[in-house]
């Protein structure tokens, strides 16, 4: 089954809202079999509405729109794609009711003028019931088996209303055994995607005819696994086996799957191994603690932490050597070692964790350029230490270095001597 999907909203032409709704509903169906052949997004007025609803219709006769059924003067939605139809309004009973009764409960008041229009709805619909929202999404359906679904534009309720109306409602038209496009994501750290490509040697391009695709971004490059044309059956098995033979060439720069978050499963891993937490961060300035931070259930392994931005508090606050921060630079092995050590003893941790590096855009130095970065780890008392040349802005090298630290715990915990990723890409290590 082919779809298109129709946007609406000058929000969305003029950039200030970005279009997850059409990359949410392309991800649900496409994993159902369904294909989303065309994306499209108009403006708010009733013109650009019917004309993109029209030419959709005409082209695959299948549409699912979001945006404009709220209660504001400007949604034009619903007449202009009844219109299409042949249909005019009318005022639903059922629904003004609904809406009537909820203004009672939540705001203790009579129905405004202006939110009534959301009970009126084109003749002949079908009510696509919005248990997440006030504004009902509608089903308009032609003699020729023509349908447009309108959708909220709210991203929460469009979800919602997805999952339980509009899927169940399509998974009787969609042909049974047929192709469903599903992907799996193996996520890595630390390494290029140029140096993944030169490991994975013939799997760079694909795996057992699955494609791969290399996705860079600051947590690292996700390598996704995707199955275009295998009935439902047979793709989870052809993911695993795909993934697993990824797995042999790669391993050891595979931190997680999926939207796994490294911050996260390094306190796992250390819920598990009774192993407690302290954090002495330079450049990053207390990232790594907020985003350890930010994990629920953190308190069980994070005692806390230092920015120790300047000098004076590496020194008064984690115990620096003076005399090796004058000869080494701030961003140094030595004073990353130092940190890390230094923060551990202090709070009493088992773990500490040292970052210290130039996030830019100035005080680089031909020996020590933008993006150098030393962390270390002190896990009771085996000492690591890494340097990296992280690429990118101020917030993304700082961000980088922090998963950089996350990455060489894991490598600690892990036993991985030398990852020799970013290593190989003039970096170096420590043990
Ligand atoms: P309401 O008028 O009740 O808010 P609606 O169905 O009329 O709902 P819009 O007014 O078009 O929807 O959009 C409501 C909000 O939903 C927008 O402010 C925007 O933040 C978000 N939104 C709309 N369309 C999209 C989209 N395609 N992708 C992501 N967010 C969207």
């Amino acid at each position: 089954m082919d779809i298109e999907i129709v946007t609406i909203g000058d929000e969305l032409l003029l950039g200030f809202t970005i279009d997850t709704n059409a990359a949410h509903l392309a991800r649900e169906f496409a994993a159902l079999g369904v294909r989303i052949v065309r994306r499209s997004t108009c403006g708010d007025d009733a013109e650009s509405i019917a004309s993109a609803v029209r030419d959709a219709l005409d082209r695959t006769g299948a549409v699912i729109t979001t945006g404009g059924l709220g209660p504001t003067a400007d949604d034009m939605t619903k007449p202009a794609i009844a219109s299409i139809f042949g249909r005019g309004m009318v005022m639903d009973a059922e629904i003004l009711a609904n809406l009537e009764a909820r203004w009672l409960k939540r705001f203790n008041t009579v129905l405004p003028v202006s939110n009534r229009q959301q009970a009126l709805v084109p003749e002949d619909c079908t009510i696509l019931v919005n248990r997440h929202g006030s504004a009902p999404g509608i089903w308009l359906e032609d003699e020729r088996g023509r349908w447009v679904a309108m959708l909220p534009g709210v991203p929460r309720e469009m979800r919602g209303m997805v999952a339980d109306t509009l899927v169940p409602r399509l998974r009787d038209r969609i042909a049974p055994g047929g192709r469903v496009i599903r992907a799996r994501t193996l996520r890595t750290a630390n390494i290029a995607e140029s140096a993944l490509a030169d490991r994975l040697g013939e799997l760079a391009r694909g795996v057992n005819g699955l494609s791969l695709a290399y996705l860079p971004g600051v947590d690292g490059v996700d390598l996704r696994l995707t199955s275009y044309a295998l009935p439902a059956a047979e793709t989870e098995r052809a993911l695993r086996d795909a993934s697993a033979r990824i797995r042999e060439k790669v391993e050891r720069f595979i931190y997680g799957e999926g939207d796994d978050d490294l911050a996260a499963l390094m306190l796992a891993e250390c819920g598990v191994r009774e192993e407690t937490i302290a954090v002495a961060e330079s450049c990053t300035g207390g990232m790594l603690g907020m985003r350890l931070t930010a994990v629920p259930g953190s308190s069980r392994v994070v005692l806390g932490g230092t920015i120790a931005y300047a000098n004076e508090v590496k020194v008064r606050e984690l115990g620096v050597d003076l005399a090796t921060l004058e000869a080494h630079g701030a961003v140094s092995e030595s004073v990353a070692r130092a940190m890390a050590s230094g923060v551990r003893t202090r709070f009493g941790s088992t773990v500490g964790i040292g970052i210290t590096g130039i996030a830019g855009p100035g005080g680089g130095s031909p020996e020590k350029p933008v993006g150098t970065v030393w962390v270390a780890v002190d896990v009771r008392g085996e000492l690591r230490a890494v340097r990296a040349l992280l690429p990118g802005d101020r917030h993304e090298i700082r961000y980088r270095a922090s998963q950089l630290a996350l990455d060489l715990l894991r490598w600690t915990f892990a036993g991985i001597e030398d990852a020799n990723g970013w290593t190989a890409h003039g970096a170096t290590s420590s043990g």
